[in-house]
């Protein structure tokens, strides 16, 4: 079996200063590599590639992008945050996009969850900003369930993510947005 490292190099693609990574990828546009055992979980590219270069990631810690570019597994381009670092930096690359108005439709669809009409009619999603903001709200709902299941504790996940702890319970026991991974 070949090891993680030598299944890593063929999938790279070098362009624009950013690594592009050609194999799967998960809903959130994360590159994924196999793990090499015929049970284990898919493992993310990006946190692969901070493991070849930079060495172990420590315990709770994120592996983030510097570019806006989710598949990237440029070394150079990642950096290690923590849960909070996280979700300030995807509310400022929410921000940074669209401006104050953009954060405050997030807060509106995160909030409505399964009421909102592009869950049941995924068809009728339109391109563009909205796109954008369904994009986001589905990264922050994987957060959110993630650091639930790593012992945060609901309301301060309410308090983080800036809904009701209600909404953020309803969320993290998928009883909103239950198509999201
Ligand atoms: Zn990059």
């Amino acid at each position: 079996m070949s090891t993680l490292t030598a299944r890593f190099w063929p999938k790279v693609k070098k362009e624009n200063g950013c690594w592009a990574w050609t194999a799967g990828r998960n809903s959130i546009g994360y590159g994924l590599i196999g793990s090499g055992g015929k049970m284990g979980k898919p493992l993310r590219a990006h946190r692969v590639s901070w493991e070849i270069h930079k060495g172990p990631i420590p315990f709770g810690m994120h592996v983030l992008h510097r570019c806006d570019n989710p598949s990237c597994v440029n070394p150079e381009h990642l950096f290690l945050g923590s849960n909070y670092d996280n979700v300030q930096d995807m509310v400022r690359k929410g921000r940074n996009t669209k401006g104050d108005r953009h954060r405050k439709t997030m807060k509106i669809v995160a909030a409505r969850g399964d009421e909102n009409g592009s869950c049941t009619h995924p068809e009728k999603v339109p391109k563009g900003e909205s796109h954008f903001n369904a994009l986001m709200t589905e990264i922050k709902v994987i957060k959110m369930r993630e650091m639930r299941r790593s012992g945060h504790r609901n309301k301060d996940l309410a308090k983080l993510f800036r809904i009701s702890p209600q909404e953020t319970s309803l969320i993290c026991n998928r009883r909103r947005w239950k198509h999201v991974i």
